[in-house]
């Protein structure tokens, strides 16, 4: 595997500057390319798997933290507040606690359960050793995360169900875990509720896990403050363990936030919170991406798609109102001319672009193209329509192989 910092300061993804701070990279425009077909990937994916998107602020006051329990167990992680018209307002450390009060801004019944919110939305940790130059030790990170409040009997189903999801994502984005963790708590005084509490969640975890067949291992200590979860662990460059999914069953912050549903006895009922992410942060996640992958990412995440190279110059015009066909496909494209060196090294630095289409006097004289693969297999030249319908097909398919119009 490959070193995501080298990487990403060669094919020019995503960087740092002293000046803001370290653990505060910024994207690129080649390393913003990627996050944003990821995001828009995560929420069509949610948006089919029953989720509702919502937006919530990157800070609250003290007091909605130390509701949450954040502010007495998880202190450390967290910013130090900002004084503010006679208030104290922090950067969040998690969403959970604005979701809780989108849950309660009305009443809720037991037939909108199971309710999943989700967001990628900003937060915040108060690293003390950010690694300058990486994106897997960060102050500020943009979160895939979701909050499905439901009632007990759902949790389960919930569970499984988000545990699905980060499969069908895994397999989408040429990922895999090393091990299923079942985090629990350990011996410190920072976790919350009863020991019934706890083992009534971890119960219904490790059914989950083992209902879908996956095998786990135990992690003592790994556990959130108010909950046990699964840890989906992906192995970086060094062979380091990181997690990047989660899904948490948390029965206490909806007990803090007082949080309630109307069951069909009419009566009030208490909904369990399961906290699930597909894929963890952005900037874990596009590291762990760029490692896997070596910066030759599948072609629906490639920060370039398309690269025309033009054999001789009096060919850019073609070449040009190719490119900007692909554009208007939806497709991210560029002419790469004579001027960039020989049609051989130009091939050589367009090496990572899924595919290369190349233009010569025939091909332009038939109104045809001669795609190139990424992995050096060339295709048949073909109608350049055709060309660029088949990779904007298959890239809406989202796949970790390459289009081939001859399979
Ligand atoms: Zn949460």
């Amino acid at each position: 595997m490959h070193d995501h910092r080298r990487l990403g300061r060669e094919l020019e993804l995503f960087g740092t500057d002293p000046l803001v701070g370290t653990g505060l990279p910024y994207w690129l425009p080649a390393g913003a390319a990627v996050r944003h077909a990821l995001e828009e990937y995560l929420r069509e994916l949610e948006r089919r798997a029953g989720y509702q998107h919502v937006c919530s602020p990157v800070l609250g006051k003290r007091e909605l933290y130390e509701i949450s329990g954040h502010w007495s167990h998880y202190r450390d992680g967290m910013y130090p507040p900002m004084e503010l018209g006679g208030e104290q307002v922090v950067l969040r450390p998690s969403l959970c606690p604005h979701h809780a009060l989108v849950y309660r801004s009305r009443g809720r019944s037991y037939r909108e359960l199971p309710l999943r919110l989700a967001e990628l939305g900003g937060q915040y940790r108060a690293e003390l050793s950010g690694v300058l130059g990486g994106l897997t030790r960060v102050r500020a990170m943009q979160l895939n995360d979701a909050h499905i409040f439901c009632t007990p009997d759902q949790v389960a189903g919930e569970a499984r169900a988000a545990l699905q999801v980060i499969r069908q994502a895994y397999a989408a984005l040429g990922i895999e875990p090393v091990r299923y963790r079942l985090s629990l708590p350990g011996a410190s005084s920072k976790y919350v509720g009863s020991p019934q509490m706890w083992e009534r969640a971890a119960g219904l975890l490790a059914e989950v896990l083992t209902g879908a067949g996956l095998p786990y291992q135990a992690g003592r200590g790994e556990a959130a403050f108010y909950g046990p979860k699964i840890d989906v662990q992906v192995a970086d460059c060094s062979e380091r363990e990181a997690t990047l999914s989660t899904v948490q069953v948390d029965f206490y912050q909806p007990e803090q936030f007082g949080l309630h549903y109307t069951g069909a006895d009419r009566a009030r009922h208490r909904p369990v919170m399961v906290h699930r992410s597909i894929i963890g942060s952005m900037e874990r996640a596009v590291a762990h991406l760029i490692e896997r992958h070596g910066g030759a990412f599948p072609d629906w995440l490639a920060p370039e798609q398309l690269v025309v190279l033009p054999v001789t110059s009096a060919l850019i015009p073609p070449a040009a109102s190719l490119a900007r066909q692909a554009v208007e496909l939806g497709l991210r494209a560029r002419v790469s001319g004579p001027e960039s060196g020989t049609l051989g090294s130009r091939i050589r630095s367009a090496r990572l672009v899924p595919y290369q289409a190349i233009i010569g006097d025939r091909e332009a004289a038939a109104g045809q193209v001669a795609l190139r693969l990424r992995d050096g297999r060339r295709l048949p030249a073909l109608p350049a329509a055709a060309a660029l319908a088949g990779i904007a097909a298959h890239i809406t398919a989202r796949r970790t192989e390459l289009w081939d119009a001859a399979a």
